[in-house]
């Protein structure tokens, strides 16, 4: 491509607005620019990166055996409300009526499409299993739409689905996915880690995540430095309840705390560990309040108390709820005479002596004995795991470190089948319920991923596989016929070659042609200059790592053959 006619807006600032470096970055190399909250449009170097991308998906989802379809984006309330989804799916979903008055939604997903469709298509064990997949243009109407493509309200996905004959079939569909997507994400040339997820009320240990490893994710992923486990911290289970002490504690009393809110200030002003501290949580679950409480320098784990819950949904309460069930602004609950369902973290009852809030403005309650003072319901595993935790399996030293969730596999076991009766008539005549697995890829959220993981001051590092070019030719004086016709030379060589060029023609100063090419982050640049030109030689630079050289005219063929190969297969996923 030639950019004197490409449309390529780069950009000299960082847009205000960015907040984390793949948003600035995808912004300034004019690869994309935003509509709307969370609408971007993929502008066509932003689009040769997704396809890029949707290639490597398709041939392995092609290779493993699932066969593309395309499905509708507006999908029918009616199968959401036999899903029971319609309900549940809260605000994400973004609902409309048609001209008819029909309800229907903007597919975040399309288990019920698919379900509908094929429990009406198969009805004999011998059609299955049905292994599907399509790659599409997803809505979600996220709270916190951020980090642009990171996590928008409008991206692209990846999302399959598999239908077995039972849980050993539906196994075998699953690892055959889990493999998948360990090629696709290597192929990919990002860092990665396929860790253990949050499987919610399904059970069972059927849910992995791929995270790409990076400062800026949203995901705490724990690691064990000793054995291979890792698992997302929303996972992550704690073994060990503590050893009670045994201790004896005075009767509970309330005490002025004015002008102290968080649990560090009121643990200094009361001269106590935050330990000591009971942070009371109220929260809505499924529309209903309960209490969680925590130590004080621990942090609730919600999806833990989901799943203990069974809830469909958990959110903090706001603080008109709170101060109507504690008699207290937000920030002085304590567990003491609550009346709704408490729940406890394990680790609270070895102990006693605590801290909580009093349920009045400005007053703490002290010497809290949890089986005196409150009525506990239940004590669970409910916090998040913390470093000075041993490893779940092993016992070893764990590690927290952020991560970007960039694929999703899903064992759904019969929670759609049940629901909307997707059913086939075994090798006996007798019918059963199909067995579903789910998996997604978060397609545009990868070209963001990817640069979190691979940038520098001056732009884009590309992943090769990733680029939106092989290589950028500099031609430095077009204006010098020498120069240009030898630039011509190898922008028709390098094409040849199979390489994917932007040569980069225009009638602009070096330095300009420079940065836009640092910026763009292809992995090689090709420099024709007057200058190396006298002496029948060309410029190089990799921009992984900015070592740069010389190639003689005469050479080039071997040269850039040599160094094709060298870029394309020489490049390492940075951890
Ligand atoms: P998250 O926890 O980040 O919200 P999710 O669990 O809701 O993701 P899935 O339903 O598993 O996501 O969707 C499959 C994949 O789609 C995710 O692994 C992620 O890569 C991508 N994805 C999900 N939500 C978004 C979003 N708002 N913007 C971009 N990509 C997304
Ligand atoms: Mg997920």
């Amino acid at each position: 491509m030639r950019f004197s006619t490409c449309y390529i807006p780069t950009l000299k600032e960082s847009p205000s607005d960015a907040e984390v470096i793949s948003h600035k970055l995808l912004l300034r190399a004019g690869m994309m620019r935003r509509l709307t909250s969370g609408v971007y449009i993929y502008l066509p170097l932003g689009l040769k990166v997704i396809d890029k991308i949707s290639k490597i998906v398709r041939e392995e989802m092609d290779a493993a055996g699932f066969q593309e379809l395309l499905m509708p984006m507006v999908q029918p309330a009616d199968l959401w409300k036999e899903s029971g989804r319609w309900e549940h799916y809260g605000k994400e979903l973004l609902r409309f009526k048609d001209r008819n008055g029909r309800e229907c939604c903007l597919g975040p997903t399309h288990e019920e499409v698919i379900t509908d469709m094929v429990r009406g298509e198969v009805r004999s064990y011998r059609q299955l299993p049905v292994r599907l997949y399509q790659i599409q243009t997803k809505f979600r109407d996220e709270i916190r739409p951020r980090f642009g493509l990171m996590r928008g309200r409008e991206f692209i996905m990846k999302d399959a689905y598999s239908f077995d004959v039972d849980e050993t079939a539906a196994e075998q569909s699953y690892k055959v996915m889990y493999d998948a997507y360990m090629r696709i994400f290597r192929r990919l040339g990002v860092a990665f880690r396929a860790v253990e997820a949050d499987n919610g009320s399904i059970g069972g240990s059927f849910s992995h995540e791929f995270m790409v490893l990076a400062d800026t994710g949203e995901d705490t992923v724990v690691f064990c430095d000793d054995c291979d486990y890792a698992a997302n911290i929303e996972r992550a289970q704690i073994g060990r309840p503590g050893v009670k002490t045994g201790r004896i504690c005075s009767s509970c009393r309330n005490v002025p705390t004015s002008g102290v809110h968080t649990v560090d200030e009121v643990a200094a002003y009361l001269r106590v560990p935050s330990a000591k501290i009971v942070k009371t949580l109220i929260l809505l679950a499924d529309g209903k309040a309960v209490a969680a409480l925590v130590r004080g320098d621990r942090e609730l784990n919600e999806a833990k108390l989901k799943n203990l819950l069974k809830a469909q949904d958990i959110k903090l309460a706001d603080a008109a709820v709170v101060e109507k069930l504690t008699c207290a602004p937000l920030g002085f609950a304590g567990p003491q005479g609550l009346n709704l369902p408490i729940y406890a973290d394990q680790e609270l009852e070895s102990d006693t002596d605590y801290i909580a809030g009093g349920n009045a403005v400005d007053e703490h309650a002290m010497h809290l004995d949890l089986p005196r003072d409150a009525r506990v319901t239940a004590y669970a595993d409910l916090r998040n795991i913390a470093p000075d935790d041993p490893c779940p399996h092993c016992g070893g030293r764990i590690s927290l470190k952020r991560g970007i969730e960039v694929g999703h596999v899903f064992m759904l076991g019969l929670k759609y089948s049940e629901a909307m009766h997707a059913a086939f008539l075994d090798e006996k005549g007798q019918e059963r319920l199909m067995l579903m697995g789910c998996y997604g890829i978060g397609v545009s959220r990868i070209a963001a991923a990817a640069i979190e993981q691979n940038h520098d001051e001056h732009g884009i590092v590309f992943p090769p596989p990733l680029a939106p070019f092989d290589c950028v030719l500099l031609c430095l004086d077009p204006n010098n016929a020498e120069v240009a016709a030898a630039a011509e030379t190898i922008y028709d060589f390098l094409r040849r070659e199979g390489m994917d060029v932007l040569y980069d023609d225009r009638e602009e100063r070096p330095g300009v042609k420079f940065k836009d090419a640092d910026l763009l982050g292809a992995p090689m640049q090709l420099i024709v200059g007057s200058k190396s030109l006298a002496r029948r030689r060309v410029e190089y630079k990799d921009r992984r790592n900015g070592e740069k050289g010389e190639i003689a005219l005469d050479d080039l063929e071997s040269e850039c053959r040599a160094w094709v190969c060298r870029v394309r297969d020489g490049w390492e996923a940075k951890a």
